[in-house]
């Protein structure tokens, strides 16, 4: 049987292109989406390049969507070998939230999708990473959560300044870190990674295409021997 790779939010953006990339090298993707509805053409496009692609409810900030996908999984499938937690929202870019302005409403609705559900996806589909001899879990975070960066004046991403975004991404980094330490038990790499700004709904005026922005999730997902509790980009090690 094929490697098993599952990515949330894969219906389009850098979700759509780890799913194009990591088929296209033989893997079975399951292509996460809130709906089936949302995915149908992704699962249609990747279909016609040969990529088995198969679609998979699950609103990750929903734990009942998240506990139906993983037992849809379980029965057809058996096992989860690749995790890809990329489902994620940034809602500051476009209402060009400052901090002091944020909604708690905000705050939480970023915390639900980014945090919260990256963690129920994990903890949901860890019994079916343990089937896989080779079990990965990707959490898809960015240098905005880095508090290396955020700190430092003459680091370029020092003035992008969103407060739930940004804290958001940190909170995933710590969970990372704990899950990494945890998991080794069970033989499962945990890493957190950067795609660099990418052109697509959540960075409009990015300089990098998701082809780029794929390229380090991929190579994390295919290695043949992931490290584990580490957070990097496509030039190596990001300051936590
Ligand atoms: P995108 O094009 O907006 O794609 C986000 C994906 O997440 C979509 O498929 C979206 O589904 C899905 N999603 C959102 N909430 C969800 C939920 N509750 N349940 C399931 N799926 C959900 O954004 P992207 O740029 O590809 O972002 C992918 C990841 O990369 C995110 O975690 C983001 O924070 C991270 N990232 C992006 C950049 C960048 O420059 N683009 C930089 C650093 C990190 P719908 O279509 O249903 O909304």
């Amino acid at each position: 049987m094929s490697t098993i790779a599952l990515i949330t939010g894969a219906n389009k953006g850098i979700g759509f292109e780890v799913a194009r990339q990591l088929g296209s090298t033989g893997i079975t993707v399951l292509i996460g989406a809130r709906d089936n509805g949302r995915s149908d053409a992704a699962v249609a496009a990747l279909k016609k390049e040969g990529i088995d692609a198969r679609p998979v409810e699950i609103d990750v900030s929903n734990e009942a969507s998240v506990m139906a996908a993983a037992k849809k999984i379980s029965e057809d499938f058996g096992r989860v070998d690749i995790l890809v937690n990329n489902a994620g929202i940034m809602t500051e870019m476009a209402a060009g939230t400052r901090p002091k302005d944020l909604s708690l409403e905000t705050l939480k609705q970023t915390f639900d999708t980014n945090v919260f559900g990256a963690f129920a996806v994990i903890k949901h589909f860890v019994p079916l990473l343990k089937k896989s001899r080779s079990p990965r879990i990707i959490n898809v975070s960015s240098t905005l959560g880095s508090l290396t960066a955020m700190s430092d004046r003459g680091h370029p991403m020092h003035g992008v300044n969103f407060a739930a975004y940004n804290a958001s991404k940190t909170a995933l980094n710590a969970l990372t870190v704990a899950l990494s330490k945890d998991l080794a038990a069970e033989r499962i790499s945990v890493n957190s990674i950067c795609p660099g700004w990418v052109k697509t709904d959540d960075g409009e005026s990015a300089p990098r295409d998701v082809t780029q922005g794929a390229g380090v999730i991929v190579t994390l997902a295919t290695s043949g021997n992931p490290p584990t509790g580490t957070f990097v980009d496509e030039n190596g090690s990001v300051a936590w």
